[in-house]
């Protein structure tokens, strides 16, 4: 005979409402099963969400964003490979869930999970996680909480861990910098070049900061400068007799970042100051980064590469804590506005669009997905 009395009854009550096998909720996701072009091989599927386990969290997204590396994932052409795996029972395929990034909050918990409840906003842990979906199950490993905060937008804490993140580690991680010291940087209208301006901007730090000339492009050295950047050059006037004098008597930069690669990179690093430090994190006009012997000889200018990803793998949560504390802190305070952005509506072809259209250039902003 069982006999259970008034606490193991509610125990099991507890066990039977969260540990069903079935889950009634519905994920919508956007997922690929080979790589390709992003509107060839990107394909809508829905299927039941996973069922809470004790060790497990559910989650529901409220915003993410499309970046460059996502369609460089899909395309196939990014050395972060995301895990196919089978989404659901009855499926014989296995599928990639797009994105990389986003703000999710947390709907159930396990009865052994600790340090994250109900009600709680998190970023993903790593990147790969899939964030083109509605909803995600996983242990809670895979998630970071956020300090909870109403004054900071979804769309600050969807954008937070990929670019703010990668310009608080480049201005931080590879030399010293003073107040009034000099940052040069290209790609400055990027969702990263305008996180390098503002943290700059709030620790004393000034910019020189390089973009492709275009029609309007006094709008954009507005927008700029409006975000704090000390000054705005177009990447045709960097190799400039004039563009050098200026730029000695502003002050040579310690620091260069680039993420465009080409001659507008190799002009860059000729007006670092001796024993800069200069570190390459993207390759947006898909051109080699070709130097002259001189920068490295006389005057012994270091290159670098920076990737998030390798940082978050080899640091620990607390250290990427710190970090994410210190940018929302910022954010709560006005020093860090969100990236300028555009809508994506949660439907396959518009989503499909943006994802084709991620990487074209002289785009209006960050594309975001709001669920
Ligand atoms: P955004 O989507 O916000 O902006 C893209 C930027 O690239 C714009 O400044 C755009 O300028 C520029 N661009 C696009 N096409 C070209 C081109 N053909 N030649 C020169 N510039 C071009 O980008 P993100 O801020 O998300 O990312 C910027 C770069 O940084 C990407 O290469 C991305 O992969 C890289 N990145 C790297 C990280 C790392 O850990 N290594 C982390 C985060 C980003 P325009 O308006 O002139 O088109």
């Amino acid at each position: 005979m069982v006999f259970f009395n008034t606490k193991s009854t509610i125990i099991l009550n507890r066990i039977i409402r969260a540990y069903t096998t079935t889950s009634n909720i519905t994920v919508d996701a956007l997922v690929y099963s080979n790589y390709g072009k992003p509107s060839e091989v990107l394909k809508w599927h829905s299927y039941p969400l996973p069922a809470l386990t004790p060790e497990t969290v559910q989650v529901k997204f409220l915003a993410s964003p499309i970046n460059p590396a996502d369609v460089n994932q899909v395309q196939g052409a990014y050395p972060l490979k995301p895990p196919f795996q089978l989404l659901n029972e009855k499926d014989d395929i296995k599928y990639a869930v797009g994105g990389n990034e986003g703000v999710a909050q947390v709907i159930a918990t396990g009865d052994k999970v600790k340090g994250i409840k109900v009600g709680d906003q998190v970023i993903m842990a790593k990147a790969g996680y899939g964030t083109w979906r509605t909803y995600a199950t996983g242990p809670a490993s895979d998630f970071q909480v956020l300090p909870m905060t109403d004054s900071v937008s979804n769309i600050q804490l969807a954008t937070l861990s990929v670019n703010p993140c990668t310009a608080y580690r480049m201005l931080k991680d590879f030399v010293k910098l003073n107040k009034g010291d000099y940052v040069i940087q290209n790609g400055a209208n990027s969702a990263v070049g305008q996180s390098v301006i503002q943290l700059a901007k709030a620790w004393g730090i000034k910019t020189i900061n390089v973009v492709r000339n275009r029609p309007d492009i006094d709008a954009l050295r507005n927008e700029l400068e409006q975000l704090g950047a000390t000054h705005v050059i177009t990447d045709d006037e960097l190799g400039s007799f004039e563009t050098k004098s200026l730029i000695k008597e502003w002050g040579q930069p310690k620091l260069g970042l680039n993420c465009v690669g080409g001659k507008s990179a190799t002009e860059m690093a000729r007006h670092l100051s001796a024993n800069g430090q200069y570190v390459t994190y993207g390759a947006m006009a898909r051109a080699p980064l070709s130097l002259p012997a001189s920068l490295l000889i006389f005057k012994n200018i270091s290159f670098h590469g920076f990737w998030m990803s390798r940082w978050t793998d080899t640091h620990n949560m607390e250290e990427r804590k710190i970090m994410i504390d210190e940018l929302i802190d910022l954010m709560k305070r006005g020093h860090f506005v969100e990236p300028k952005w555009t809508q994506v509506e949660w439907k396959e072809e518009p989503v499909k669009a943006a994802v084709d259209q991620g990487i074209q250039g002289y785009g209006s902003g960050k594309q975001v997905i709001l669920f």
